[in-house]
């Protein structure tokens, strides 16, 4: 038993789009779909015009944020929706009636429809592939060539990413909505 989370070092990503592609081929995702799982975006530049700051604009990859009080878990009717032993939030195809009620919850944009099975998928930290198998990254962090992801334990105080969590300033995303996500940015 875990309680898995992810710190994202969103500044050295270079946007090379690896973690997507990887994301794909690890958990069979349409190839050639976008917004699948994993997406990188852009973080808005700070400051008002003309008085912007161009050197705020960064890449901002980003997926379900795996929160600790999760609007999609809560609306879901079947029970499709649901945290595994290691507080990941999963999503049991076999009981998802494609409702979508979970899609109109999320505030974070990060489910979407699977068309081949018709129902809906997000990003489960590779819940049913590689830690399944017993491996311990994800294959976005397996993959980063710049070493923006970093995986692992929050309850295990020797974790990499616990310490990363001590000692670097971080953010979650719309913090103010209570929903506690389990990704943490580093200022
Ligand atoms: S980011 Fe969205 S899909 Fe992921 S746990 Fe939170 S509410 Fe659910
Ligand atoms: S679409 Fe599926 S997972 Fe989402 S709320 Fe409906 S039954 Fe649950």
């Amino acid at each position: 038993m875990a309680r898995y989370g992810m710190v994202l070092d969103y500044k050295n990503c270079i946007n090379c789009k690896a973690c997507e592609t990887a994301c794909k081929e690890e958990n069979g995702i349409l190839l050639g779909a976008d917004n699948h799982r994993i997406w990188v975006g852009t973080k808005e530049i700070e400051g008002e015009f003309p008085f912007l700051n161009i050197a705020s604009n960064n890449f901002l990859p980003s997926q379900c944020q795996q929160c600790a009080n999760a609007p999609c878990q809560e609306v879901c009717p079947t029970n499709a929706t649901y945290y595994d032993e290691n507080s990941v939030v999963r999503v049991d195809p076999d009981k998802c009636i494609l409702c979508s009620y979970c899609m109109t919850a999320c505030p974070y944009d990060a489910r979407y429809v699977d068309d081949r099975t018709k129902t809906v998928d997000k990003c489960n930290f590779c819940a049913d592939t590689r830690i399944a198998r017993g491996e311990t990254t994800t294959a976005c962090q397996n993959t980063c060539p710049t070493k923006v992801r970093i995986f692992g334990d929050l309850d295990d105080p020797n974790s990499e990413i616990s310490e990363v969590l001590r000692t670097r300033d971080h953010f979650t995303l719309k913090s103010h909505l209570g929903t506690d996500p389990r990704l943490f940015y580093l200022t």
